[in-house]
């Protein structure tokens, strides 16, 4: 694998890749990689012929410091993952190779922004996308992918794709999980081993309500859903939505494609979860 550290010799790199008429596909994380990132390089693998994966900890979508502090960043251990995944090139910047000085990035993304994570999470949807327009920049790939565990950050990129028109196809890859239930994350380190069992209430609920999901209205579901969740010792909800999946916005009747998104902290860790429930 190909270690870059700035953004001149991998561009200059991929330069001569596409020149001798070879397509890429790009893999953006911030690290700390787990199988749910090496399902999304697999998939770049079976789909183009060169894979690039991005590990940068990008602060300005980090509305917290300390959960920016916090945030694992075990370099070595994920490149060996890289290694021996077969990922082709890993660009891995320091924060001031992206950064230059004091830039200024507001795209106008309307309501999605403001709802969900980004009413818990202020501006980390302009963090996103100033970090992803600049890593597609970059990398130029044609084609880019994303995992279905940030569902609002997916339509979000795809948003901005389509507003700038930029020339580069993304893909939605689905979520791993634990072998019990649990989403992977990064941040599922930080949990205690009680939290770690507390924190299975999350995907229990969307199993359960994928699977009782003609039991009742989709009001009084996301209000159980709620209950059950906030009946888990050491959790604390804070959103539980039954959602319209192309707007986010709450699902009704008519809904045809809907999901149901949640986010808790569990402990002192915050974790999102979602599951697509189909068509209503
Ligand atoms: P992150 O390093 O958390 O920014 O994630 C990098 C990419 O991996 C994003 O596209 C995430 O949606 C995706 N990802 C994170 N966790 C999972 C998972 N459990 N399954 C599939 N994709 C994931």
């Amino acid at each position: 694998m190909k270690i870059f550290t700035t953004r001149k010799s991998l561009g200059q790199y991929l330069g001569q890749l596409r020149n001798e008429g070879k397509t890429i596909g790009f893999v953006a994380t911030m690290g700390a990689l787990h199988q749910g990132h090496l399902s999304l390089l697999s998939q770049a693998q079976q789909s183009t012929d060169v894979t690039v994966c991005s590990i940068f900890v990008n602060p300005t979508q980090f509305n917290d410091p300390k959960d920016l502090e916090k945030y694992p960043r075990p370099i070595a251990s994920d490149i060996e993952k890289l290694e021996q995944s077969g990922c082709d090139i890993l660009f891995n910047p320091e924060v001031n190779e992206m950064y230059a000085g004091n830039e200024q990035w507001h795209l106008e993304l309307g309501e999605l922004e403001h709802l969900l994570e980004g009413e818990f999470r202020p501006g980390h949807y302009q963090g996103v996308t100033q970090v992803v327009h600049k890593l597609f920049d970059i990398v130029k790939p044609d084609l880019a992918f994303f995992g279905q565990k940030d569902y609002q950050q997916f339509m979000i990129i795809q948003k901005m794709v389509d507003m700038l028109k930029l020339p580069v196809k993304l893909v939605m890859c689905p979520i791993t999980r634990e072998p019990d239930g649990l989403a992977m994350s990064s941040r599922n380190i930080h949990l205690s081993p009680e939290d770690r069992q507390h924190a299975l209430v999350l995907s229990k609920t969307l199993n359960w309500l994928k699977e009782n999901f003609d039991r009742n209205n989709i009001l009084s579901l996301q209000k159980e859903c709620g209950i059950l969740i906030s009946a888990e010792p050491g959790v604390k909800l804070e959103y539980f939505e039954i959602a319209d999946g192309s707007s986010l916005k709450a699902a009704s009747s008519s809904t045809k494609n809907i999901v149901a998104l949640v986010a808790a902290k569990v402990g002192n860790t915050r974790l999102i979860d979602n599951m697509i429930i189909g068509i209503s």
